[in-house]
């Protein structure tokens, strides 16, 4: 409606969306945030974001959306002393692979910037938090991971 009453309530605050930083994270209603992987139904190969044609098997057009486990391996880390202007440093970056094939770059929370407290094939899990508001007001949430706990 656009002509509102004076029944209406003008003061209340627009609810506030959130938006995925990327389009591979999925942010249900219910249920936790996870990442979405897509399967080439010929071979079973699983990439992260949109393909036309599959890298293994050269199918095309034949994918699946599939959830993506949202615990992994830290294949690989680093720490990033310099960034850009504004971005507090050290922090933790890494690439980790999850049970479906699949490796994700990603930022690593809850851990030292040391590497003492990094380890290649450490167990890590996935976790979200709102990274910054885009122009509209939106919270755009990002994934990072951390050590897995239990
Ligand atoms: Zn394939």
């Amino acid at each position: 409606m656009l002509n509102d009453g004076p029944m209406s309530d003008a003061t209340a605050a627009p609810a506030k969306t959130r938006v995925p930083i990327v389009p591979f994270l999925e942010l249900p209603e219910r249920g936790e945030p996870h990442l979405v992987g897509q399967r080439c139904e010929a071979c079973g190969a699983v990439y992260l974001g949109a393909r036309v044609a599959c890298g293994r098997c050269c199918a095309r057009g034949r994918f699946r959306e599939i959830p993506l486990s949202r615990r992994g391996e830290l294949y690989v880390w680093s720490i990033v002393h310099q960034s850009m202007p504004g971005v507090p440093v050290p922090y933790v970056v890494g690439v980790v692979d999850l049970p479906e094939g699949v490796s994700v770059r990603c930022n690593l929370l809850d851990v030292a910037p040391e590497p003492s407290a990094l380890r290649f094939g450490m167990p890590v899990e996935m976790t979200t938090g709102v990274s910054q508001q885009d122009r509209d007001g939106n919270d755009v949430v990002a994934f990072y991971f951390r050590p897995a706990r239990g």
